[in-house]
């Protein structure tokens, strides 16, 4: 059976049937509100896309060469670049915080431009790359942890703060760096996933150019047309139900084999889930280790700064008392999102849906899947001070007059970040409409009427 006219949401598993065409156009699921992935593509449209990828890729570079701010106090000059910023951090002793802002503010978004090039540029020419499969999965695996906003929001962050202590000149990078983080956040808008469908159509009509014949699309064998039938209040049509599972990584729709234990795609060879393995059980170990972690990133010293007048430790809850006791109240509001609020709704809201899928509640299903989806999203903006940290430290040397160094809890709430972000990664919010489906299948069994089996679809609609 061809299952290539079918759409699967990843986030709550109804079916859909694909739209014949979608260019630029956001479709989102009727039923909890996500943004559906692996929509038909459209060959013209990877243009802007890889032009707005290749101006990145430039920008990135100058972004790298040039400082970002330049500081001057008592006639000494220090600047930071996003490597040296790196450079200081591992030169003190802080590797873990070295390559954490190594990897989310440089490799990861240079990767994701450097695989989104690899691919979108020979699909532009009618052809395929070798390893597409694994570059268009690179991309998908590194975008979330890609970081360039953040550590733009650092930098801001930064300059208000050393302002009031010495002159603070906005480097050449910063702009560059502004640049990027808008044409990184054009690029983000791209769904990879887009690109299994065109290379799909390079490879099929390759196929009918060597056979001399127009290869049969199969359409319509699954369904038959609605025809503007009324349909009754079916239970909705979920690819468990109909035996089909939907590939997390292109969006195929597939038969679900019940004896194969490790089944992987047809088209990208990802692993076939029809529910995320132990998702319960990983979520809540990783929520217990982030939430053990953030009590040492409160409270131990996040900096440590030593002068001629001597030495202060400073910590997160402490650096935002100070910026709210001076008079910088916005730059408290905040930290003290990022850092504090941030964390903390990310740990309860999380816990909160790990026990209601736990216990098999159906209560209130779409809330907790936009809850989840928020949670999924500002989880990175917790990086924020991480990142200060790092451009304070490689600003403020000024020999024997100041320094400032990383404390250890720098390296704890990099852990909480990280470690929330992966707990988010390992809940599967399918869990949160499986309680759903099976309060409505029973209390509207007699429902499943004829019309409704012969178009099994018709009460799901795209949004
Ligand atoms: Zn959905
Ligand atoms: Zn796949």
């Amino acid at each position: 059976m061809d299952y290539q006219r079918l759409i699967v949401c990843h986030e709550c598993d109804l079916l859909f049937r694909k739209p014949a065409a979608v260019k630029g156009r956001r479709a989102a699921c009727s039923r909890c509100g996500a943004g559906l992935t692996a929509l038909p593509g459209c060959a013209s449209s990877l243009d802007w896309i890889c032009a707005v990828t290749l101006a990145a890729l430039i920008v990135f570079c100058i972004a790298q060469s040039f400082p970002v701010i330049e500081m001057r106090a008592n006639g000494m000059t220090s600047e930071a670049t996003l490597l040296g910023a790196v450079h200081s951090l591992w030169s003190g002793d802080m590797r873990v915080v070295a390559v954490m802002v190594f990897c989310s503010a440089v490799l990861f978004p240079l990767i994701e431009m450097l695989a989104l090039l690899y691919v979108l540029v020979p699909l532009r020419l009618g052809k395929v790359p070798p390893r597409f499969n694994a570059m268009v999965r690179l991309v998908q695996i590194v975008r979330p942890w890609g970081m360039v906003e953040v550590f733009m929001l650092g930098v801001l962050v930064t300059i208000v703060k050393m302002v009031s202590i010495a002159q603070v000149i906005p480097g050449p990078g910063l702009f560059a760096l502004g640049t990027l983080t808008v044409l990184l956040g054009v690029v983000a808008s791209f769904d990879p996933s887009r690109l299994w469908p065109i290379s799909d159509e390079i490879r099929h009509s390759r196929m009918a150019d060597v056979r001399w014949s127009r290869v049969s699309t199969g359409r319509g064998r699954f369904m038959r047309p609605s025809g503007g039938r009324k349909a009754g209040p079916s239970p909705a049509i979920t690819a468990r139900r109909a035996g089909l599972v939907g590939c997390h990584a292109c969006g195929l729709v597939q038969t679900r084999i019940e004896r194969e234990a490790h089944q992987r795609c047809s088209r990208c060879q990802h692993a076939l889930h029809e529910r995320r393995p132990d998702s319960l059980t990983r979520t809540a170990s990783l929520l217990l280790a982030a939430a053990i972690a953030y009590i040492p990133a409160n409270l131990l010293p996040i900096m440590h700064a030593s002068s001629v007048g001597g030495s202060e430790d400073d910590t997160i809850l402490g650096g935002v008392a100070y910026f709210w006791t001076s008079g910088d109240w916005p730059l408290a509001v905040v930290v003290f999102v990022a850092s504090v609020l941030v964390p903390v709704l990310k740990l309860i809201v999380l816990t909160l849906l790990t026990l209601a899928a736990r216990r098999g509640s159906g209560w209130r299903a779409r809330e907790r899947a936009t809850l989840y989806r928020i949670v999924e999203r500002i989880g990175r903006w917790s990086m924020l001070d991480v990142f200060v940290v790092a451009l304070t430290v490689t600003l403020v040397h000024f020999g024997s007059l100041a320094v400032i160094t990383a404390g250890p809890a720098a390296l704890a709430f990099g852990a909480v970040v990280i470690l929330t972000m992966l707990a988010s990664h390992q809940f599967d919010p399918r869990l949160i409409w499986d309680n759903v489906d099976a309060r409505r299948l029973m209390g509207s069994a007699p429902a499943a009427t004829d019309e409704a089996l012969a178009d099994p679809l018709s009460t799901n609609r795209i949004s």
